[in-house]
This record gives structure tokens, sequence and C-alpha cells, in this order.
């Protein structure tokens, strides 16, 4: 059990800087999931809580212990890779003893801590087979196992799933979520998927360029994005942008879009009257869509010119045109695959996010 801490943490290659002072604490027993796109420092955050990274500048934290020099195999934290990381030569048994056996664990003990974790993770059929015998799922098992039968303070996931079909990392989503309830461990988990990170964490630190853009749980990323990437990050199909002027003309607020002007809804001018002459960027949900206005009033419309829908079961998937901006909505009706050339939806004021399209910031 640990809390983890970085403290104006900075890291660099050479000259470049992959990460710029951070500041982060995670706190014992949570789960935390650091997701972004490629290349935005999520593996060396997580590497360098592990020790396989140097940190450049800054202070990191673990259990108030300052760990800047401390070695890898001092700092009691387990991780568990893509790649797996397995003995080739060895059973999964092996695998799963060799950390215990270098620590000079009586053979009894390792015994009893393998079969529990294999026992866990539902392996025991398989602890005489070498890697080439195993499939994905099979061997992140085993290389989960390793890492539990040694009892760490911190668990590292460092993108587990991103090597299984997309049925085994659903399945492998719920048995790590329950061997999280379990373990009761601090856990860090990199992925650049935000189903993945929405669905494990406590909280979700959703990262770009190096820098921490929110950290919050999984409902305040969705609800609450606190600028437009995190709301086109999280989200799926993603979130609609439409980017434009907003124009005050005697009260009335427009927003002046490509070769449409979209009047705004009176209920949304105390929000953004103080933005008239300047470039806002509306967010709307395919989610948040709807074919019938179902009774409601002052809603939002939006006509469509439709290039393509998907039946995904009980919902279809409409990619169509506002004017010139591509958007997306996601349509719960069930049935057949509907076929509209033109079609109107309608979403509530309530329902959009509006983002200052210079800085990015959300306006709130
Ligand atoms: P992510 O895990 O989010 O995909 P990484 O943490 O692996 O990103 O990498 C962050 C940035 O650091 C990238 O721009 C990458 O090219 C750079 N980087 C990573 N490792 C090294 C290294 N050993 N030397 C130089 N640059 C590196």
């Amino acid at each position: 059990m640990a809390s983890i801490r970085f403290d104006q943490v900075e890291k660099k290659y050479g000259n470049n800087q992959v990460i710029p002072p951070l500041n982060l604490t995670i706190a014992d027993h949570e789960f935390l999931v650091l997701v972004g796109p490629s290349g935005c420092g999520k593996s060396t955050l997580l590497r360098m809580i592990a020790g396989l990274e140097q940190i450049s500048s800054g202070n990191l934290y673990i259990d108030d212990q300052c760990v800047n020099t401390l070695p890898p195999k001092d700092r009691d934290i387990a991780i568990v890779f893509q790649n797996y990381a397995l003995y080739p030569h060895m059973t999964a048994y092996d695998n799963m003893a060799f950390g215990l056996k270098v620590r000079g664990t009586k053979k009894d003990v390792i015994r009893d801590k393998v079969m529990a974790a294999a026992n866990m993770l539902d392996i025991v059929s398989l602890l005489d087979r070498k890697p080439a015998a195993m499939s994905g799922g099979q061997l992140q098992r085993v290389a989960i196992g390793r890492a539990i039968v040694r009892n760490p303070k911190v668990f590292l996931f460092d993108e587990p799933l991103s090597n299984l079909d997309a049925k085994l990392r659903g399945q492998m989503r719920i048995e790590i979520a329950q061997l999280h309830k379990r373990l009761q461990t601090t856990i860090v988990y990199v992925t650049h998927d935000q189903v993945e990170a929405m669905t494990l964490g406590d909280r979700i630190a959703v990262m770009n360029q190096g820098r921490i853009q929110q950290i919050d749980t999984p409902e305040m990323l969705y609800l609450n994005p606190a600028n437009r990437f995190v709301a086109e990050f999280i989200g799926s199909p993603p979130i609609n942008i439409l980017s434009g002027t907003l124009i005050n003309n005697n009260a009335n607020l427009t927003l002046q879009l490509p070769h449409i002007n979209f009047p705004l809804p009176q209920s949304l001018h105390k929000l953004l009257e103080q933005y008239a002459g300047q470039q806002i960027s509306m967010g709307i949900r395919p989610e948040h869509l709807s074919p019938s206005a179902e009774g409601r009033t002052n809603l939002m419309t939006f006509n469509l010119n439709i290039q393509l829908i998907e039946l995904l079961g009980h919902e279809q998937l409409i990619h169509g045109t506002f004017g010139d901006i591509p958007m997306q909505a996601l349509l719960n009706v069930d049935g057949q695959k509907m076929k509209a050339a033109h079609m109107s939806l309608y979403a509530a004021p309530k329902n959009t996010l509006f983002f200052d399209t210079v800085s990015g910031q959300r306006i709130a």
C-alpha cells in the first residue's frame, strides 16, 4: 500500500523536455489511469515511478520517502508490460516464481503464493506450459500473476491489453478491475484507449504533450471537461465541434459558421454574451442529438446532409454534414437501418459545451 507524489518532476532527454515540471498525487489504494495520445509522456511518467527512468529535476515520493535515487529493485513495485516480458525458456510456474526465488523465498512459500495467484487468474492448468504454447490473453495473465505473487506496494500497468483482441480486452478489463478490488493496491495504469480509461480508473489523468490537462473522475471528465482537448479525447464517438464567430445582433446571439448562421437560444446568452465578436467553438456529443423533439421546447435544430449510416445493433451512427462541418449522431433507434438524404436532429442547450477557440479553454 502506498501513495505516490510528483513534486515539480521534470523529464528531459538531452535538451528535449518531454515532461515539464509536473505535480501529481496518487492516493494509497487509488486506481489512477494515465491516458493520452501516443508520445504524450505516459510511459515516461510510469517508468519514473518504477525507477526505470531517472528524473531530470524535482522530487518523487513513494509514501513520503524521496525515491529519486532509489534503484528499481528497492522500490517494491511491480510492472506489467504490453509485451508480457516473460522468459521464453521457463514455464508459467517458473516465470511467476522467479522474482521470489531470486529473493531467497522458501520453496513452499513460493508454491503457496504462485498457486493462490494462479487460482485468482484461472491459470492453474497452464502452469506447466512455456510462453510459446500460450495465447496472448494467457500470457498477460501469467505476467499479471508474476506481479501479484510479489505482493508489491504499487502495481504499474503499461498498455497491458493493447496486444489483445477486442473481446479479450473487454474481459481482461473486468478482471483487472476485480483484481484491484481484491488486492486493494495502488495501481497506475497507462493506456491510449479512452474506453479502457473510463471503465477502469477511480480517477483519470488526461495528458497531452507532457502536461496533465485534467485529472478527475470519469464522470466529471465527460460532463465537465476543462478544455477542448479533454472534451475531444473523452467520449466515443468523439464530440462534434462547430467553430465560428459569435455575433451579437440586438441581443440575439448567432454563431457564424462556414456557410451557416446558427442562432443560439436565449438560455445561453448569459454564458456567452461576453464573447461577442470572438472565435468560439460549440461542442455537442453525438449521443445528445436526437431525431425527435419529443414535445421538448427551446431545442437547437441541426439540418444534416447525410453521407453514411452505420447500424451498430440497437444504435445507429449517422455521419453527415452541417453546412460544411462534419457531424456525427448516435441515435438510439431499434430496427432497420434508417435511410435518409437529409435529417433534422435536435439537441438541448444544456447539453452543449463551449470553448474559447484560441486558448481551447472551456467557457463555463
Ligand atoms: P507515451 O507513453 O505517451 O506514448 P512516451 O512516454 O513513451 O510516450 O514518450 C514521450 C516522449 O519522450 C516522446 O516524444 C518520445 O519520443 C520521447 N522519448 C521517450 N523515450 C525516449 C528516449 N529514450 N530518448 C529520447 N526521447 C525519448
